[in-house]
């Protein structure tokens, strides 16, 4: 019987918020690590988390926004230094080009480092999966069943779904309300997923015609946490993780809105917080 759980490391949004981090996750099953998503402080909070960057040779990225993708040069370069030899990043199409340019930028850096006598693995030869279609996800190297599904965000994004022997793990990354959500996610252990268009501070009364268009923006391309619990209902899923949180959200008010759609355990995402299947 395999142990599985989700830390949840960065429950944040692209606003900076001193209360949570870029959005990230991580999935260990048995002691494999697999991060989704490499927000800004993602290295921090695996160290906080008591897990050394050094350990995590997966990363799953969902779509490459700059919340969800700021964390990765520290990620890279400082799991490098602290020993990671190995790494495979799966992601939409463009993570190649993100990643050559992040090289490319550093190569001098890099190059000293190796100079020093550090071998170049683990950085110059990191494996990129650009995921072509939706479906099945091959040569990952991981022992687990993954599928991709396509969501409706601004940019190309894709939920993940682990099945690790008949336990299921999913994470949709950010999107509106979608059935693919509903079938990917259908009887799984844990869903963890976007709830930004939570009541909050800055967008909520605001009477700044900017923000009041980039609300009405956001209601396409992310769920409200009512979406997100009858989603979580709709698949038949036993514990719902909501994140991707706006700063100064009424938690409470958060979970009185999600509980009231879903039946199962329900947690309103906190950084640092681990859920176990
Ligand atoms: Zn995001
Ligand atoms: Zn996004």
């Amino acid at each position: 019987m395999e142990q599985i759980e989700v830390t949840m490391l960065g429950t944040g949004s692209p606003r900076p918020d001193l209360e949570r981090k870029g959005p990230s996750q991580l999935l260990t099953v048995d002691g494999t690590h697999v991060l989704v998503d490499s927000g800004e402080g993602v290295t921090y909070q695996l160290m906080k988390a008591g897990i050394c960057p050094s350990k995590i040779n997966y990363l799953f990225m969902t779509h490459l926004h700059s919340d969800h993708l700021f964390g990765y040069g520290n990620f890279l370069l400082g799991g490098w230094g602290l020993g990671r030899r190995e790494l495979t990043v799966v992601g939409p199409k463009g993570m190649k080009h993100f990643h050559d340019t992040l090289l490319d930028l550093f190569k001098d850096d890099i190059a000293y480092r190796m100079s020093l006598g550090r071998p170049g693995n683990g950085v110059l030869d990191v494996k990129i999966i650009e995921i072509e279609q939706p479906g099945t996800v091959e040569n990952c190297g991981l022992d687990v069943e993954i599928t991709a599904a396509e969501m409706i965000h601004n940019v190309q994004t894709y939920a993940y779904r682990f099945q690790i022997g008949d336990k299921s793990v999913v994470f949709s990354g950010d999107t509106a309300p979608t059935k693919e959500i509903i079938k990917l996610a259908e009887n799984a252990d844990i869903l963890v997923l976007d709830a930004s268009l939570t009541s909050n501070e800055i967008y909520e009364n605001a009477t700044d015609p900017e923000l009041i268009k980039i609300w009405n923006e956001l209601q396409k391309e992310h769920c409200t946490p009512s979406q997100a619990a009858t989603i979580a209902q709709e698949a038949n899923v036993e514990k719902l993780i909501l994140t991707h949180f706006l700063p100064g959200i009424d938690e409470e008010k958060t979970y009185r809105e999600a509980s009231a759609k879903f039946q199962g355990k329900l947690y309103v995402g906190k950084d640092l917080e681990t859920v176990q299947v």
